[in-house]
């Protein structure tokens, strides 16, 4: 099963609405909204909030909930989390959490964890596929392979895609490359002019929705995929 995802990390309301066109049939998904486009919601698709966690200022915290539209799944900016936050957001009325990176792997599935909220681990991040290189720069991995693909269709339990949004409209090709157009997009640009042709985020995840359409492969968003587990009695692990 696959799962996409997004964070709308720096993306303006404007920018992800010219997302939602751009990909008119992107298979269900879900969305962690950031607060660059708070007010933000994703017609036919499932949202959740991405809010930005400092530990060091525990009066920051902040974990949104909008009564209105109650949303069932949390992930928080790079990916912060703690066993008192899990237990914050459980009290708060989260189903889930989608925090944990088992990034390259097979998949995984979701568990309950012990704070009273559910884990949804994360497969692949575009921005560290990108970050692989820098962060161990003996390795041998290239970023956007095949593999990952392979990997997600292949999959047997859930594999979840974490893609940003902003890096699909720049097609981020590397952190020198998205900090350059980062600049450019504070400065007012609108982010679907900064992207240029060539390998990238968004030729990869163009390549991904293809593989999927052309495999027929399962989709859910993550939601979804939580209360199928749940559903199913499993999680206990
Ligand atoms: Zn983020």
């Amino acid at each position: 099963m696959i799962c996409l995802t997004f964070d709308t990390d720096w993306m303006r309301a404007e920018d992800m609405e010219e997302f939602l066109t751009a990909y008119p049939d992107l298979p269900r998904s879900t969305f962690f909204i950031h607060e660059a486009s708070a007010g933000w919601r994703p017609e036919g698709h499932e949202w959740g909030p991405h809010p930005t966690i400092d530990l060091r200022k525990p009066s920051g915290l902040r974990a949104w909930q909008d009564p209105e539209a109650p949303a069932l799944g949390i992930r928080s900016h790079s990916c912060v989390t703690s066993h008192l936050l899990s237990i914050e957001w459980a009290g708060a009325g989260f189903l889930y959490q989608s925090n944990e990176t088992h990034l390259f792997g097979p998949g995984s599935m979701p568990f309950r964890t012990a704070w009273g909220i559910w884990e949804l681990p994360i497969s692949y991040m575009d921005n560290m596929d990108m970050w692989f290189g820098r962060n161990w720069a003996d390795a041998p991995r290239a970023p956007f392979a095949e593999d990952v693909i392979a990997a997600a269709l292949a999959c047997e339990s859930v594999y979840v895609f974490d893609f940003h949004p902003v890096h699909i409209a720049f097609n981020s090709s590397s952190p020198e490359d998205y900090v350059r157009k980062r600049a450019s997009h504070a400065g007012g640009a609108s982010a679907w002019t900064l992207g240029a042709p060539g390998g990238g985020t968004r030729s990869f995840f163009e390549r991904l929705l293809e593989s999927i359409r052309d495999a027929g492969a399962p989709t859910q968003c993550a939601s979804e995929a939580v209360l199928r587990e749940q559903g199913n009695g499993n999680g206990l692990g």
